[in-house]
């Protein structure tokens, strides 16, 4: 019944995760009705996020400059780092509106079964943020926020290992959310509340 352009508009807003197929032709249809200068500027304005948003060159957070909004804003704490495995994770944490600290994304989690080894992900970088803080004289605590199951206890035991191997357990302390996370929660959906309670009831591993 719709022309093919119209098809094809919807099936590229379909390959997009969460949008199925009434909302993909509702917006290939808003896309097309919209007026010439709101298209214009909705091509600008998607050409510039994918040239201009890159990886914060210390946490891995989106930026848009070598530091994202986090790590240049001065007020919030460098040596509390909140450990997730992907940036949109990070986004979740904020939305909570309480933590006051940094982030570090690893991209992915240690899971040698499935081949994903620490050079994979990005505790390496960690490890040389942390080493600048020790450097400094500074204490740090990291804050773990990874979804439960195999990858988090081998990325738990990998980052606990290194620091014990640096000499740095009475200097980097490890604390993991509190109990009561679901077990499958989805970090998109979860609530306000039951994130504020775990971030303050979190506890030392
Ligand atoms: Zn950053």
């Amino acid at each position: 019944m719709l022309p093919l352009a119209i098809i094809n508009l919807a099936e590229k807003f379909r390959t997009l995760p969460g949008i199925g197929n009434r909302s993909s032709q509702k917006m290939a249809l808003d896309v097309l009705q919209s007026s010439d200068e709101d298209f214009a500027n909705l091509i600008i304005a998607m050409h510039d996020a994918r040239h201009n948003v890159r990886f914060c060159n210390r946490c891995g957070f989106f930026a848009e400059a070598e530091l994202c909004n986090i790590c240049s804003n001065n007020h919030r704490s460098k040596t509390q780092i909140c450990i997730v495995e992907k940036p949109t994770e990070v986004i979740t944490l904020e939305k909570s509106e309480i933590y006051n600290g940094s982030y570090h994304v690893l991209k992915k989690l240690i899971s040698p079964l499935d081949n994903v080894f620490a050079e994979n992900t990005t505790v390496g970088k960690m490890i040389d943020n942390i080493n600048e803080l020790i450097l400094d004289n500074k204490d740090v605590e990291l804050i773990l926020f990874l979804k439960p199951g195999f990858a988090n206890e081998a990325t738990t035991a990998y980052i606990k290992e290194i620091l014990k191997n640096k000499n740095w357990l009475n200097r980097v302390s490890i604390t993991r959310l509190a109990q009561g996370l679901p077990l499958y929660y989805n970090s998109d959906t979860l609530d306000t509340a039951t994130m504020v309670r775990a971030l303050t009831d979190r506890r030392e591993i």
